[in-house]
This record gives structure tokens, sequence and C-alpha cells, in this order.
């Protein structure tokens, strides 16, 4: 008995040692991914109330060299606890910017719009105001096709300096959007103070829209809530008829979700736009 719990000890330790390291590799990984674009933009769709598509959301994947291409929860999580996040939002928002200019040039293409996350992190950056600016002068792009996801989370650390940072980008003609709307605490008080245009959503209260009584409560007053403060609603995780239809009937002035289209990679995306003859 004594011997195995010895070779339990050291097998726990064993374990920890293997995950440590593997996310010492994964960290360095990310950290030379960065540096030699191996991220991936990808775009998903967004469509108005007349279902003309109007805009995409920014959805970063990573092309590992050897583990193939990962979604944002295998990579985010770690990007924010080692910093990481900050270089990488900086590479998604300068390619963001730099197609937001392609498409200002491009007949079809040039109301396209392209919403951003941004960590919190990037927010509280002394600079951030200063690296949006010099991003939107160094690639050309509009601001005004610009709109900035951020989430209730770890806003409330530092509120007023997040309200100065985020009127000063307004100034500017970018865009704020409230993401996962309804997931955090005291979200009412942030709809007042915050300078918004949108409002979106969180899927989890898309999901039982049209089945569960206490999901179509919660979105009914989120969109009462924010026409009557002048916001615009977007829904995301809109996956079948049933739920737009629904959600349409309430008002939501925009959707996105696998009904109109998975994130997809921005070419392909482009390509799609021109096809159907975006407007
Ligand atoms: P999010 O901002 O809430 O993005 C929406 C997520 O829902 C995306 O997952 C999208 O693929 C997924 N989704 C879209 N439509 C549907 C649907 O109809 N049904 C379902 N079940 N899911 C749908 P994804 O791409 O895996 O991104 C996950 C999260 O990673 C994002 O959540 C966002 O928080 C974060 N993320 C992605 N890209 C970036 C980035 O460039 N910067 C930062 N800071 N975070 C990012
Ligand atoms: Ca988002
Ligand atoms: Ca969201
Ligand atoms: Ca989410």
């Amino acid at each position: 008995a004594k011997s195995s719990g010895r070779n339990a000890v050291s097998f726990f330790d064993l374990t920890m040692q293997t995950n440590l390291t593997e996310r010492t590799n994964l960290e360095a990984a990310l950290r030379q991914g960065i540096a030699q674009d191996q991220l991936k933009l990808y775009i998903q769709p967004q469509m108005k109330q007349d279902c003309t598509v109007y805009g995409g959301e920014v959805l970063v994947r990573w092309q590992h060299p050897t583990l193939g291409l990962l979604s944002p929860d295998k990579f985010i999580p770690l990007a924010e606890e080692t910093d990481l996040i900050i270089p990488m939002g900086n590479w998604v928002l300068t390619a963001a910017c730099k197609l937001l200019k392609q498409f200002s040039q491009d007949e079809h293409l040039k109301h396209f719009s392209l919403s951003v996350n941004v960590s919190v992190k990037q927010l509280h950056l002394a600079d951030f105001v200063e690296q949006v600016q010099s991003t939107l002068l160094e690639t050309g792009a509009p601001a005004s096709q610009l709109m900035l996801e951020i989430t209730e989370s770890g806003l409330i650390d530092n509120m007023a300096d997040s309200i100065r940072k985020m009127e000063r980008l307004t100034k500017l003609g970018v865009r704020f959007s409230l993401d996962d709307f309804g997931t955090g605490y005291s979200s009412l008080s942030y709809l007042k103070k915050l300078p918004l245009t949108q409002v979106k959503i969180d899927q989890s209260f898309v999901r039982g829209i049209h089945f569960d009584a206490n999901d179509a409560a919660i979105v009914r007053s989120i969109i009462a809530l924010a026409s009557a403060m002048h916001l615009q609603v977007t829904a995301e995780g809109v996956e079948n008829r049933e739920q737009l239809e629904y959600l349409q009937a309430l008002g939501c002035d925009s959707y996105q979700g696998y009904l109109l289209g998975r994130p997809a990679p921005w070419q392909s995306v482009i390509q799609q736009l021109r096809d159907c003859h975006f407007k």
C-alpha cells in the first residue's frame, strides 16, 4: 500500500509536470504563431431585419503547425492569462482594418462593416485609443465600418477609464457593441453609462426563445429596454427559422447564427457576398 501510495504521488507529479510543459509549449507556440501569421480571420455574416447582409463578426482561428486549425476556446483562455491576448488582439484588429480598407475600394463591399472582439485587457491598456487610431490611419480603414465588441465582465474594474476611452473612440467614428448581453452582472447600469450603439443578445437566451417562456421573456425585455435607450439589438446563435421569426416579431434589428452562415475564412465569405450581389 505504501509503495502504491508513493507511485500515485509521483504519477500525479508527473501529470502536473506534463501539463505545465504542455502549457509552456503552447504559450511559446502561440507567441511564435502570432509573429508568424499563423492566425486566420474567420468571418460570420450578420443580417438586418430585411435579411440583407450588412456586415460580419471577425472570429479568430489558429492554424497550428501540428495540431491543425484551433478554435478560440483552445487558445483564448491561455492568451488571456498570459497577456498574449494583447499582441493577438493587435494582430486581429490590424488584419480586420486591412480588410475594411480593401472593402472600401470595392463597389460591392464598401458598406460591409466588421465587428471585432476586444478583450478588456486590451481596453485597459493606457494607449489603447492611440493604438486603434494609428491602426486606422496606417491601414486607411474607414472608422465608421468598425464595430468593437466588448463584454461586461471585467469592465467594472475600471469603469470610468473604459467609458473615457470608448467616448474618445466614438468621436473617431468607431462604434461599440456590448457582447453576451444578459450573462454578466449589473447589465442595466452599463447600458446607461457606456457609449454603445448596439447590444448583442447572448446565444444562451436565443436557443430556447421559441419554446421556453423564460428565454422569450428575457429577450423581449432586452429588446424593449434597448429600443427605449435607442440602442440597436442584435441576436447571436440564430440556428433555425422558428428562432428567426420569433426575433423578427419582437423587433430585433439584426441577426447572426448558423441559419445564415457559419464562421468561414474571410476569402470565402467575401466570395459568397460577391456572388449574391451584396447590398
Ligand atoms: P463570441 O464573441 O460570443 O462569438 C460567438 C461564438 O458563437 C463563435 O464561436 C461562433 O462561431 C459561435 N456561433 C455563431 N453562430 C452560432 C450558432 O448559430 N450556434 C452556435 N451554437 N454557435 C454559434 P467561436 O468562433 O468559437 O468564438 C468563441 C469565442 O472566442 C467568441 O465568443 C469570443 O469571445 C472569442 N473570440 C473569438 N475571436 C476573438 C478575437 O479575435 N479576440 C478576442 N478577444 N476574442 C475572440
Ligand atoms: Ca463577439
Ligand atoms: Ca457573443
Ligand atoms: Ca459568447
